[in-house]
């Protein structure tokens, strides 16, 4: 079947509202949606609004980078869905490796927090991957089946979940997977959702590739069976060369 590729951004500890609106009117003079890529924006919470003023005129998706799983109460700090729905963003990413590596969150808290994006209605992109001693021993496939039965352990439906395969050593680093090697993890992604949902739903959810995606290999990463797009980090700050690379989908 074919799936609507996404290309995402994920703009980290960058930007502020200045820079956003720089970065729009760089990125505007670049970009041509077309019908086949979808595109989203993730940034910091204090930019979301002036995304989503760009946003609105262009048709581009924005999300928060992280959400808290409870909807309400004393967590000194956190960000619930009510506050991004108040604003207009129903769009998070869940997991991303920096969230597990320096901030501890684990398998169980990602957990609570898909639990709630679906009761809520709400989006995500569920970031897995593995870390590079685990993928030298060979543990790849059993380190992210792990991370996706327990990431995904009380979602029922997958219409509203977007999966991103981010192998940590390639995050950053300018050392891309090759698309060889993503393609046989996404295939085993989408195998493991099928086993656990269902066809249908194997056969519909977008898996991204992230880890130094760029407009040298965005093209061929994508071109792969089971590679629906990417999650782009530094690569996305540089609004030329994410609009070419959108283009170049
Ligand atoms: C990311 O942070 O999700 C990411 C893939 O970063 P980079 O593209 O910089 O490797």
């Amino acid at each position: 079947m074919t799936r609507k590729k996404l290309l995402a951004a994920n703009w980290k500890m960058n930007l502020d509202r200045a820079g956003t609106r720089d970065y729009f009117t760089k990125f505007l003079l670049e970009f041509k949606k077309n019908d086949r890529v979808e595109i989203l924006f993730a940034g910091n919470f204090l930019i979301l609004e002036t995304m989503m003023d760009s946003a609105k005129s262009l048709g581009l998706r924005i999300a928060a980078q992280n959400v808290h799983f409870e909807e309400s109460g004393a967590f000194t700090g956190e960000i619930s869905w009510a506050m991004l729905s108040d604003i207009g963003v129903s769009e998070a990413l869940i997991g991303h490796s920096e969230r597990r590596q320096y901030f501890g969150e684990t398998d169980e808290l990602i957990a609570k927090k898909m639990q709630t994006a679906e009761k809520l209605k709400m989006r995500t992109v569920l970031c897995v991957g593995e870390n590079l001693a685990e993928r030298k021993s060979d543990q790849t496939f059993a380190v992210i089946r792990n991370q996706l039965a327990k990431n995904l352990a009380f979602v029922s439906h997958l219409e509203k979940v977007v999966i991103a395969y981010e192998p940590v050593w390639a995050i950053g680093t300018g050392l891309s997977a090759t698309s060889e090697e993503a393609q046989v993890v996404h295939q085993m992604i989408r195998k493991q959702i099928e086993e656990n949902f269902s066809k249908d739903a194997a056969d519909k959810i977008l898996i991204l590739y992230g880890g130094s995606m760029n407009l040298k290999n965005v093209k061929e990463l994508c071109s792969q069976r089971d590679i629906d797009g990417g999650l782009v980090g530094g690569a996305s700050l540089k609004p030329e060369e994410f609009a070419k690379m959108y283009s170049s989908l």
